[in-house]
């Protein structure tokens, strides 16, 4: 008996274009014998067949299992079904051309690094492609960083400057071939090209490969303007080139990221959990934190000291494009042998964000690089490398950028309205929560300059655009003063919107819920600086989250800060202050134990005292700096955030862990808040002989004792008949020492933890956690 013809209509959505699944599609139908068609709209793929009802069903059983591997199916709503006529209906399945619609769930796809096909394409003499840097196809390639509009479509890109010869017009109308529509393909006849320029914007002769490669190899710096915005190459093996890269960037101390040749080569230097190397060959290619091995910490061969002087972990990634590749490994006829390591660090002077146009790395990064390796193929906004590490057994993003973002976070449940969230002043994201979801940008930056605020702004701008999406308020934090802050309110004030104040760390808190599809529970949120509700710096909160808000239940004792971020750049006034608070005298010799003048010392201390200038905190990343000075781990200038503590977690690392031992803190009820407080630590060790020579032991004490105190508080808020799961959260939590022994803690005691995985632990959460709360308001 033969079964009678439907029709049925479906919108599939989630990530589905610009990732191949229309040719998938049209392929499996016509396999199927169903007729029809599949077509892009503004945020959803439609998908109508004809034929029998069980070859349909079976269709859309199989259909998830065989998505090309970048895609994602969120959802699949039925639009339509009906019977079909007979001698009615289509002949065949096509693939019908793009259509804008109302109301959609737009998704803007993120980048991601060169699949194997295009990588043995471009390493293939034969192939057209051979050496081409621009080589990209459905499953790789520039998306969200060469967008002008949306949808996803070629003239829509910065792409549409490069109409596509014969050759390519054929693949990309072809729906057997993998170049289906790739938006952003292109090959040496008609798609973008190199250019080499010198410092002054004038071309420079020769192969723009080669001289670049050359340039590298003779301990020069090349810019490389890459997918999302420039990077800064340079021989990682060359002492003299990274020193002289270091003293151009201003950068004496914070980490530079290498690019290894291959998997080997990572292995070669680095320990590689599975989960990393998955990480480190995944299509998202982030750069990944990795344990150095002992034996290359010894063997002198690869300048550790240059590289990474605060703490042996590398920031390792994978060529994420053709261009990486090919400056890693020279094409036919190159004499410059290939290089095992690249550094490669963001193409910026200190604190802007990474260059993007030609023009704007000929003026900022004068004076840093010797050269330019740049293209035509134009990017519209930038996204810096992604930075990943293994933390407590699984991925965690620190910072989240090229190929996770602009993915969306969905949500348990819808939000009550459309929100712009503002973000926080350092690691700053924006957001747009609406519906089920939270769209986070890339990684927009510390907001120090007027280039990062610039940023900000297009960014701001961009995101709702893209997305079709109104603001109905605009999220922002508790500080008046925070740049995000003040643009937030501008762009309020101009669409006539509410502003939603958030507190710093119930944005984390929310954010660590979010992400795991939680609403409630505890999170205990360890951080650097954030303004409490008080008006004083917290950082070390225990709160219990609901959907309606939170309470705070625990934290450290407030000490205060002279100087305010004078002392978070310089960490022994810190100490100062410990001790003022625990009643530690001043004598000469503790102060000069700390590099201190005793003039210094009794102005710091009446600073204290008087309170000028000193404003109170409570955050736990303070008592790391703290510690971490006090043991002689910390610079004298802190040079980058967190400096103290990756410091202190490295020595750490090194302690045997043998009696270990304790840093006493004294826990006290006060207006029903479970209070710690270090100030018998402090106290404690002024007296330097118990120290001398054991800070690595110490510096251990120190993350085991932080650990006691978070299980205190925990237990606290368990204690008062609130609920599992438990949240961390906070650029403490970054911390995998620290991360390791609460999380096994709670977790031997059955307690459900949540670890952030997608978004950072730090503020590049901020706005994830804002867009939640506010989109939960209804005023
Ligand atoms: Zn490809
Ligand atoms: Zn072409």
């Amino acid at each position: 008996m033969k079964d009678d013809k439907v029709i049925r209509v479906f919108d599939l959505a989630g990530v589905v274009q610009g990732v191949g699944l229309r040719p998938t599609v049209y392929l499996l139908a016509e396999k199927a014998g169903l007729c029809g068609w599949v077509q892009n709209r503004t945020g959803v793929v439609r998908l109508r067949l004809e034929g029998e009802a069980r070859a349909i069903d079976a269709f859309m059983r199989r259909l998830p299992g065989a998505l090309p591997p970048n895609a994602r199916l969120d959802t699949v709503s039925e639009i339509e079904s009906d019977a079909l006529p007979e001698g009615a209906g289509a002949s065949d399945f096509k693939i019908l051309p793009s259509v804008l619609s109302g109301r959609p769930t737009v998704v803007i796809p993120a980048d991601l690094a060169i699949c194997t096909d295009c990588r043995a394409e471009i390493q293939d003499p034969c192939n057209r492609r051979y050496g081409y840097p621009f080589t990209t196809c459905t499953r790789c390639g520039p998306r969200y960083t060469v967008v002008e509009s949306m949808p996803y479509d070629r003239d829509r890109t910065t792409l549409s400057a490069f109409p596509l010869c014969p050759a390519c017009r054929a693949e990309y109308e072809n729906p057997r071939d993998r170049r289906f529509h790739a938006e952003s393909t292109a090959c040496p006849r008609c798609g973008p090209r190199l250019s080499l320029l010198d410092m002054q914007g004038v071309a420079v002769e020769g192969d723009p490969l080669r001289v670049a490669r050359q340039t590298l190899a003779q301990g020069g710096a090349v810019g490389v303007r890459g997918i999302g915005g420039f990077l800064l190459a340079a021989n990682a093996f060359d002492r003299e080139a990274l020193r002289k890269l270091r003293e151009r960037k201003r950068r004496p101390h914070k980490p530079f990221a290498v690019m290894a040749a291959d998997m080997a080569t990572v292995r070669r230097y680095c320990a590689v959990p599975s989960a990393a190397e998955a990480l480190l060959i995944s299509p998202e290619a982030p750069i990944v934190i990795l344990d150095v091995l002992p034996e290359a910490v010894s063997g002198a061969r690869l300048p550790l000291d240059l590289l990474t002087p605060d703490a042996p972990t590398l920031g390792v990634m994978l060529p994420t494009s053709p261009l990486h590749l090919f400056l890693l490994t020279p094409l036919a006829g190159d004499p410059v042998p290939a290089f095992e390591l690249l550094v490669m660090t963001s193409g910026n002077r200190g604190g802007e964000p990474i260059c993007l146009t030609n023009a704007e790395a000929v003026d900022r990064l004068g004076g840093i690089a010797d050269l330019l390796l740049c293209h035509d193929r134009e990017i519209n906004l930038r996204a810096d490398d992604s930075l990943a590490v293994i933390q407590h057994g699984a991925p965690q993003l620190w910072r989240r950028a090229r190929g996770y973002a602009p993915n969306a976070i969905l949500l348990a449940r819808p939000l009550r309205r459309c929100v712009l969230a503002m973000g926080a002043e350092l690691k700053n994201t924006v957001a747009v929560g609406f519906e089920d979801r939270v769209v986070v940008s890339p990684h927009v930056g510390d907001l120090e300059t007027p280039e990062a605020l610039d940023g900000l702004e297009r960014v701001a701008r961009a995101l709702p655009q893209f997305l079709e999406r109104r603001a109905e308020a605009v999220a922002v934090d508790l500080h008046p003063d925070m740049h995000a802050t003040v643009l937030g309110r501008r762009i309020a004030a101009e669409r006539g919107v509410p502003v939603v104040e958030v507190q710093h760390h119930y944005a984390h808190a929310a954010a660590a819920f979010a992400e795991h599809g939680e609403e409630a529970g505890l999170a205990l949120v360890m951080d650097g600086t954030g303004l409490g509700t008080d008006g004083a710096v917290w950082g070390a909160e225990l709160f219990a989250v609901d959907p309606a808000g939170y309470r705070r239940l625990a934290t450290f004792a407030p000490v205060p800060l002279p100087g305010g971020d004078a002392a978070v750049r310089r960490p022994a006034r810190q100490v100062v202050a410990r001790w003022v608070a625990a009643g530690v005298e001043l004598t000469d010799g503790r102060l000069r134990r700390l590099g201190v003048t005793p003039e210094e010392g009794a102005v710091w201390r009446q600073q204290c005292l008087r309170q000028l200038n000193a404003p109170l905190t409570h955050a736990a990343g303070r008592v790391f700096d703290a510690f971490s000075a006090l043991l002689g781990l910390a610079p004298e200038t802190v040079t980058y955030e967190g400096q103290s503590a990756i410091r202190l977690e490295a020595a750490a690392r090194r302690s045997s862990r043998r009696d270990v031992p304790h840093l006493p803190f004294s826990q006290s009820e006060k207006d029903g808040m479970l209070v710690i407080d270090w100030a018998e630590s402090f106290a404690l060790l002024a007296d330097e002989r118990l120290t001398a020579g054991r800070a690595c032991d110490w510096a251990y004490g120190e993350h085991s004792s932080v650990a006691d105190a978070a299980l205190a508080m925990i237990e606290y808020g368990l204690s008062s008949g609130n609920a599992c799961p438990v949240a961390l959260s906070g650029g403490v939590f970054m911390n995998r020492i620290l991360t390791d022994l609460v999380a096994q803690r709670l977790e031997a005691q059955g307690v459900r933890v949540l670890l952030h995985r997608r978004i950072p632990p730090n503020d590049g959460c901020i706005a994830l956690g804002q867009a939640v709360v506010a989109g939960n308001r209804r005023t």
